[in-house]
């Protein structure tokens, strides 16, 4: 069996073919480093991270790049709000978050690119756009992405131009909004007082740039005009990534990214779990109350990615305790490493392949543990091969 994933964009399970043989250009929509991140945002770093161990365990060579949002509206507003410059303001939470990651057992990605490095990438492509017509300058010296004029815009979040509201004919310069409010979209945002310190002199004149105007510049210049997988969160389908395709695509006029994929959300009380809502957790509090990260990683992994899943204490306290079981259970089978199982990676190998599924690939460590018949070095060797995808840390054990 081939490995299949669900593509946004075709809104079906495919067959994974990359561009180039064996190798995987991957880009992450990384945080936005305002605050410290909640674990419905880890959630999208730990689909990120599986995903790219299991293309690794099947054999290709991943490049993956993920972006720090280290400018945006929220990154200035909170910045001024506690006195500080942005770089020192941004820096605190861009630690924080590689230290989350830590904790989780998350693979590196081979670059994570901050948004204030790529300035003269972005206004590159922002000139381009002016010059081929797909984007205007209004009088406050801003820039904006005209929508009408990008014949496919909506083909990833799946609506179309004709069925906007007569109020589309407006103009947005905040980065976040709903489908029903889709408009022209700011590329390059004008200096105005409320951004204090924060502006860059270029060729579009004083300003910053969009939010959605960043990735594009940070991936295609790190893996390509083409590349093979985008990830992130559902909310990022619209506006973030459809942007993202319209100003690339009308860029290069090729075809941006050929699989988006995205995990849903983590809920609680059936909310998206959120700073604005107030509902979150981060990793500092589970830890404060007893959990390990990886049990946070090991409950995700019994459900699929592009499912919700509900939050509570009660449930992430059952992977606590099924955490322990499969370290303690690891431990009794001793020092011996025998040989990978191949009826069990067969099968793992079928489940993962078939969209990631890993509620049923967790399930085979639970049968391999309780096995008469396989001898304790073989469990050993096809629980620790199994773990370069689930990354639980065994072999830190
Ligand atoms: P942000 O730092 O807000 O840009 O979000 C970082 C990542 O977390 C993005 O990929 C979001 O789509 C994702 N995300 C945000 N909230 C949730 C949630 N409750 N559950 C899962 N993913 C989320
Ligand atoms: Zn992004």
């Amino acid at each position: 069996m081939a490995l299949k994933l669900f593509n946004t964009l075709s809104r079906e399970k495919e067959e994974f073919k990359s561009i180039k043989d064996r190798e995987v250009g991957l880009y992450t929509c990384g945080p936005t480093v305002y605050s410290y991140a909640h674990i419905g945002n880890l959630r999208a770093y730990i689909f990120g991270d599986m995903l790219k161990r299991y293309l690794k365990y099947s054999g290709y060579n991943v490049k993956h790049v993920m972006n720090i949002t280290d400018v945006d509206d929220k990154t200035i507003r909170e910045s001024q709000n506690e006195n500080k410059s942005l770089v020192d303001f941004t820096s605190f939470y861009i630690e924080a978050f590689f230290k989350d990651l830590d904790l989780l057992n998350i693979v590196k990605a081979d670059i994570y690119t901050k948004a204030t490095s790529f300035i003269n990438e972005m206004v590159k492509l922002i000139e381009i756009l002016i010059e081929k017509g797909f984007a205007y300058k209004t009088t406050d010296g801003s820039v904006y992405f005209d929508i009408h004029k990008d014949k496919e815009y909506g083909k990833l979040s799946g609506f179309d131009l004709k069925d906007l509201k007569e109020n589309a004919l407006g103009r947005l310069k905040n980065d976040e909004y709903d489908k029903e409010n889709a408009q022209d979209f700011a590329l390059w945002k004008a200096w105005d007082e409320k951004d204090g310190d924060v502006f860059w002199e270029t060729s579009l004149g004083k300003g910053r740039p969009g939010w959605h105007i960043e990735c594009s510049a940070m991936s295609m210049k790190e893996l390509g005009e083409s590349f093979d997988i985008h990830t992130g969160g559902v909310d990022n389908i619209f506006p973030h990534h459809e942007n993202e395709i319209a100003q690339s695509e009308c860029v290069t006029g090729k075809e941006f990214v050929k699989y988006w994929m995205h995990n849903e959300h983590l809920l609680v009380d059936g909310k998206k779990m959120s700073k604005s809502l107030g509902n979150f957790y981060t990793l500092k509090d589970l830890i404060e109350k007893g959990i390990d990260p990886l049990a946070f990683r090991l409950w995700l992994y019994t459900s699929n990615y592009s499912t919700k899943v509900n939050f509570t204490l009660e449930t992430i306290k059952g992977a606590q305790v099924a955490l322990e079981r499969l370290k303690k259970g690891y431990i009794a089978l001793g020092d011996g490493i025998g040989i990978v199982d191949v009826n069990y990676k067969t099968r793992f190998v079928e489940y993962m392949d078939d969209n990631l599924n890993t509620a049923r690939a967790l399930s085979l460590v639970w049968e391999i543990l309780k096995n008469k018949e396989l001898s304790p070095t073989d469990k050993k060797a096809t629980l620790l091969d199994f773990d370069k995808v689930f990354g639980f840390g065994l072999d830190k054990i």
